[in-house]
């Protein structure tokens, strides 16, 4: 049922500024920029630039919207697939799949491809239940690691890949030459929360009483997406009473719903998972 091979974005508007927080790992990952956007700056010198980089941290803390903003601010082409699309597929289909990606990947150089929960293909080999669906997805495996070796270091491809499951993922992929950088990124704290409150306020129409640092306070545990929901669920909310502006007691409102669907959530994920 999944039509597309895999999304491609040529023009890419993210930028760092609209990654709030996460101050490492931007400072790490703007080595990549850097390596886009003047590859021979390192090659001259003999210097092989890194073909890989993983994402690791939990769900929503911004890992796509973060290598998003690596291709906007190197104005490269953006190429982006998910593991979870390769889980169940036919006989030779994410094999295949891989190879066309890095195909157009070469003809549009310099370029991100970003590999979105890569621990679904990325699995090391030999585990898991279902013999017949490993099989493909090993197969998938292994066609990866074929393609990543297949192109020179100076070819302008760079290759980001998320996970928030590294201690499951194949060994191989971490040798010398693949994804051989980790950056991590972690669950914001009250000053982090703050800072994405802010970017996911702006374009909201705000009454006095809101304040963002009295927001990051009430929020802990969150992550960048669920601020980012609490803050347009909190527009639904004062529109459809229609106010003419958000306020606090609609981000109280808008959070409550928030935990509550986080808690549903939680409840239908076996432990085992
Ligand atoms: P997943 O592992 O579930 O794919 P992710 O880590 O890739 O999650 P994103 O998809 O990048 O998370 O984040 C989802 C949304 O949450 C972003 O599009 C953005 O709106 C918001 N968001 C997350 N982190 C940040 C951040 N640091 N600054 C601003 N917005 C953020």
């Amino acid at each position: 049922s999944k039509a597309a091979l895999f999304d491609a974005d040529n023009k890419v508007k993210i930028t760092f500024n609209d990654v709030a927080g996460l101050d490492e790992a931007k400072e790490e990952i703007k080595e990549i920029v850097d390596y886009l956007k003047n590859p021979t700056k390192f090659t001259k010198l003999g210097a092989k630039i890194p073909k890989g980089a993983l994402l690791i941290g939990p769900p929503g803390t911004g890992k796509t919207l973060l290598a998003k903003a690596v291709a906007g601010e190197a104005a490269v082409p953006f190429f982006s697939l998910s593991g979870s699309d390769f889980v169940e597929m036919f006989v030779g289909v994410g094999a295949a799949r891989v190879r066309d990606l890095f195909k157009q990947a070469k003809e549009k150089a310099p370029c991100i491809i970003f590999i979105d929960e890569i621990d679904a293909v990325g699995r090391s080999r030999g585990r898991g239940s279902m013999p017949g669906a490993n099989d493909e997805r090993e197969n998938t495996l292994n066609s990866l690691l074929v393609e990543m070796d297949g192109f020179a270091t100076d070819s302008g491809i760079i290759i980001l890949a998320a996970t928030n499951r590294p201690d499951v993922l194949d060994s191989a992929l971490q040798r010398p030459g693949r994804f051989d950088r980790q950056i991590s990124i972690d669950k914001p704290d009250i000053i982090g929360r703050e800072a994405i409150f802010r970017v996911h306020l702006k374009p909201i129409k705000l009454s006095n009483d809101v304040d963002p640092r009295e927001l990051a306070a009430q929020t802990p545990g969150f992550a960048g997406a669920e601020i980012a929901n609490v803050c347009n669920e909190a527009a639904l909310i004062a529109a459809r009473s229609d106010k003419e502006s958000v306020d606090m007691k609609d981000f109280q409102d808008a959070m409550d719903r928030v935990i509550g669907g986080l808690e549903k959530k939680n409840k239908i994920i076996s432990p085992d998972e």
